[in-house]
């Protein structure tokens, strides 16, 4: 499977929004460290399902460094920043570093992370809930062809 449904992107957009929502109303801060998205420098791996890890390779523009064996995300800049915003997967937007914060994120994970699930299911979508490199490697070839593009 290497395309989604459009009925399940627009369902898993709508998610994304009441999940950033959620978010917002908890005020976390990021200071733009980018350190949680140099994944063995922080000591994190970030999971997602395989539905939204097709939404990251075929939306996100072109990474902006090379498939690495899990060190650091391809889609994070020189700057630390992420540039692929739009399409990053749940992981990526409930967690925060922030300790004001960080006792937030377990509930708002585990809420949409079952309605994530539910939503997949429904689209009868696979739901191999594994780590981003794990996806990447797995869809190396969608990956490659992103990459090389102009
Ligand atoms: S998709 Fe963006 S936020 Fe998520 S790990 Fe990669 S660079 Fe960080």
């Amino acid at each position: 499977m290497t395309t989604l449904d459009p009925a399940f992107r627009e369902e898993l957009s709508t998610l994304y929004r009441d999940l950033d929502a959620e978010i917002r109303k908890l005020g976390p801060v990021c200071e733009l460290s980018g350190r949680c998205c140099r994944f063995h420098e922080y000591g994190h791996t970030l999971f997602l399902s395989e539905p939204e890890a097709l939404v990251l390779v075929n939306e996100a523009p072109k990474p902006s460094r090379p498939l690495d064996d899990g060190e650091t995300c391809p889609w994070q800049d020189n700057a630390g920043r992420c540039t692929a915003r739009e399409a990053r997967p749940m992981g990526c937007r409930v967690y925060y570093c922030d300790p004001n914060y960080a006792d937030h994120a377990p509930e708002l994970s585990e809420t949409f992370i079952k309605r994530l699930k539910s939503l997949a299911d429904r689209f009868d979508l696979p739901w191999n809930y594994a780590p981003l490199h794990r996806h990447l490697r797995a869809l190396q070839d969608v990956f490659e062809r992103e990459r090389d593009l102009p």
